[in-house]
């Protein structure tokens, strides 16, 4: 019996417009996306190869799997996705088993995205010495290496700490691109409010604005839980409390968690 659980092919439903500011990122992903299938003939011209692999890399809870969401539904791409820590498991090769069949999978589902979230966790189990995760990062370096024969496979990574990530992974031809994906600001923050709101029952005296200005500091993540706390508030209130109130927010706003520090605004 395997440890991981199957490894499913999604249908993400994420648009680009679903993801408050972060322009430029979205635009680099287009580029390096959306143009070898849609213009191949430009890199061979040129000789320059399209990537293979691409790191997402920023703090917690401020959209990077949301956009490696977006990417696939926007270039009309297979989504497979991967948490570095499920690949690990006790029983000697069936971690490599896992990495080959999640390629197996990629390659029969191309073009296709496969995304490692926690891509940090391998580089962690490498560097405790543990002689597995060497030998997954080796099948991860060999079918990475694979790809260019296999056709339109393009590995996305995720991690927080791209400091941990081993070099070899990071190597012309490998996962040799860096975007940074970091907080939101004021107009992010405002558009994760508005996405959110679509399926949730909202008062008519809340004010967007002036939650966005107030979740500064905050991760995306935590804009979705002050959400959550307000309509648990307009509950306690009223359990059939038809809406949730500016009211419902303030109280909310008292126990909000804010992780983003000045340094991880660039
Ligand atoms: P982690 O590092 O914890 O895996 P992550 O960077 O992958 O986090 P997501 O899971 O993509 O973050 O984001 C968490 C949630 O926060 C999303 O489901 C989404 O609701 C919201 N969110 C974060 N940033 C944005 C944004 N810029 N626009 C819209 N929603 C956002």
């Amino acid at each position: 019996a395997s440890a991981m659980r199957e490894i499913f092919l999604e249908t993400p439903k994420v648009y680009w417009a679903d993801i408050g500011g972060q322009e430029e990122m979205k635009q680099k992903l287009k580029e390096a996306v959306e143009w070898p299938l849609t213009h191949p003939e430009s890199f061979s011209r040129l000789g320059i190869t399209p990537p293979r692999g691409i790191l997402l890399y920023g703090p917690p809870g401020c959209s990077k799997t949301l956009t490696a969401k977006a990417l696939a539904t926007e270039a009309g791409l297979n989504f497979l996705a991967v948490k570095g820590p499920e690949i690990f498991n006790k029983y000697v090769g069936e971690s490599e088993r896992s990495i080959r069949e999640i390629f197996r999978k990629a390659r029969n589902a191309s073009p296709s995205i496969i995304f490692f979230d926690e891509i940090d966790a391998l580089s962690v189990a490498r560097g405790h010495g543990e002689s597995g995760g060497d030998r997954v990062l080796t099948s991860l370096l060999n079918e990475m290496d694979g790809i260019e024969s296999m056709g339109n496979v393009m590995v996305l990574a995720a991690t927080n700490r791209p400091e941990i990530i081993d070099p070899a992974l990071l190597r012309p031809g490998r996962i040799d691109r860096m975007l940074y994906v970091g907080p939101p600001d004021l107009e992010a923050r405002k558009k994760i409010l508005e996405v959110r709101f679509r399926h949730m029952s909202i008062g008519l005296d809340v004010d967007i604005m002036n939650l966005a200005v107030q979740t500064d500091g905050c991760s995306g993540a935590e804009i979705v839980a002050l959400c959550q706390e307000a309509g648990l508030q307009a509950m306690n209130e009223d359990i059939d409390s038809p809406c949730i109130a500016q009211s419902h927010f303030n109280k909310a706003l008292k126990g909000l968690n804010k992780s983003i520090t000045p340094e991880m605004v660039r």
